[in-house]
């Protein structure tokens, strides 16, 4: 009788805390063991087959600051080259320094495209 107990708002909290955590570590485990990039991209890889199979979609601010292809961490000056660039039109091209795998993003005035890591990035629900 009365109220159900344990009812969340958000689904599959456990799952979205876990990709947080994993997140967190990455950064963690980049800025306090530079050396040690292997372990930030083993969390984030972790993180990725996480959300992959529980078909859980990633907030785009933490997704561009991964790498699509090695799951690396990309921190501009540590894992990442950033540039920009406009002879066409107006972007960013981040780049891998593991792989050399760029991602391109286009500059709009009305929007913010940081890839900074200080900056909070919840996690998207859908
Ligand atoms: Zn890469």
């Amino acid at each position: 009788m009365g109220k159900k107990k344990g009812k969340s708002l958000v689904q599959h909290r456990e799952l979205f805390q876990r990709m947080n955590y994993l997140y967190q570590a990455a950064h963690f485990a980049l800025h306090h063991f530079s050396q040690n990039a292997d372990l930030a991209r083993f969390y984030c890889s972790t993180m990725k087959s996480v959300a992959k199979k529980s078909v859980l979609r990633m907030d785009f601010r933490i997704k561009r600051t991964l790498c699509k292809r090695c799951s690396s961490l990309l921190v501009s000056g540590k894992t990442a080259t950033v540039r920009v660039k406009g002879r066409r039109q107006c972007h960013v091209v981040v780049t891998c320094r593991h792989c050399k795998t760029i991602k391109r993003f286009v500059c709009r005035p009305t929007q913010n495209h940081t890839t900074s890591s200080h900056q909070e990035m919840p996690l998207r629900t859908k």
